[in-house]
């Protein structure tokens, strides 16, 4: 009896040392927070900012988000300006210097994406809200949801060097994971996930699979899509280019005139115009925006409105960064 309490009262004490070792991580939005939780595992407790629910571009900062900013031991940003509204007065106003733009414990997971529409022009305020870095929503390329989890590994290793291994581990199960859901299992088998990758990066998946004799082996999220390349699916905001690149669909007609300027009666004409021309069957809109201009387009030319999340919890389905792809490349598959 003794004997067992001494062991019970042990590992209640061992579980309450690493439980207070744990990472604070704090990333402004789900989708980071999701991959940080997978590369991080158990020596992290991680939250964000966002519920993946709201515009992350019109964000109000509350004072909750600056008490867990100020508790931070790290903190992730998508960067490239989606945060510009909220993120600098939370960190201003927590007076966690570790965690400040540019320190060490600061991670931007922009860093080694593939960014698209990087403005080649000067940006004026007449563009609308053009981010001058280029499109931030850079998350929803697949390739960038792998280059982020690696940034995160890295990072975090450089700053935690004793539980490297473990992120490095928990990296590759998530690679594996992703690459599983983007080729299938068949193909990332005969050909390895690097590989395809580096295929899709020279643009030349398909041509490559030709090569290995693997065209039929393809699954996954590529598979799905495949039938559908160059097809345009309308947006409401130009959150989707990056999707669209990756599939081989063209993602160039917004709802809005300018991003995040509201579509206005003249511009929804022209939107009619560019559907009926190309023939696209769906307008593609995240849950937070109004579905009335969608609709208006949908009644003019038989095109479907899709709504799906760009974000981790964005649905119930979309639980997690990669249940949020596998809900927004189904409902795709279907509609387009
Ligand atoms: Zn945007």
């Amino acid at each position: 009896m003794k004997r067992i309490s001494l062991i019970l009262l042990t590992a209640a004490c061992l579980t309450h040392a690493q439980a207070a070792e744990k990472i604070r991580i704090v990333a402004t939005t789900t989708d980071l927070a999701d991959i940080a939780r997978a590369v991080a595992g158990d020596a992290a407790e991680v939250s964000s900012i966002t519920t993946g629910r709201e515009d992350p571009h019109t964000l109000t900062a509350k004072p909750s988000f600056i008490v867990r900013a100020r508790d931070a031991d790290v903190w992730i940003r998508v960067g490239m300006e989606l945060e510009v509204g909220w993120e600098p007065v939370i960190l201003r106003e927590s007076r966690n210097t570790r965690i400040r733009v540019g320190a060490p414990h600061h991670i931007d997971a922009s860093l080694n994406v593939q960014r698209l529409e990087v403005p080649t022009q000067r940006v004026t305020r007449d563009l609308g809200d053009v981010h001058p870095e280029g499109n931030p929503h850079y998350w929803l390329d697949p390739l960038n949801g792998r280059m982020i989890a690696a940034t995160l590994a890295e990072r975090l290793a450089a700053l935690y060097p004793e539980r490297k291994a473990g992120f490095e581990k928990n990296l590759h199960a998530f690679e594996r994971d992703l690459d599983t859901r983007m080729f299938g299992a068949a193909l990332v088998g005969q050909c390895g996930g690097e590989a395809l990758w580096h295929a899709a990066i020279e643009k030349r998946l398909d041509a490559f699979l030709k090569e290995r004799g693997a065209s039929d082996k393809a699954g996954g999220w590529y598979a799905a899509l495949r039938p559908h390349q160059g097809k345009t699916i309308v947006t409401y905001h130009r959150s989707w280019p990056y999707l669209a690149e990756r599939f081989g669909l063209k993602a160039d007609v917004q709802l809005e005139p300018k991003p995040g300027i509201p579509p206005s009666a003249k511009h929804l004409a022209e939107v009619v115009e560019d559907v009926r021309a190309r023939q696209s069957r769906v307008i593609l809109q995240e849950p937070f925006y109004n579905t009335k201009a969608a609709e208006f387009v949908a009644s003019k030319t038989g095109a479907r409105v899709v709504i799906a999340p760009t974000m981790t919890g964005g649905s119930p389905e979309a639980s997690s960064y990669l249940g949020m792809l596998d809900n927004v490349i189904a409902k795709l598959s279907v509609s387009l």
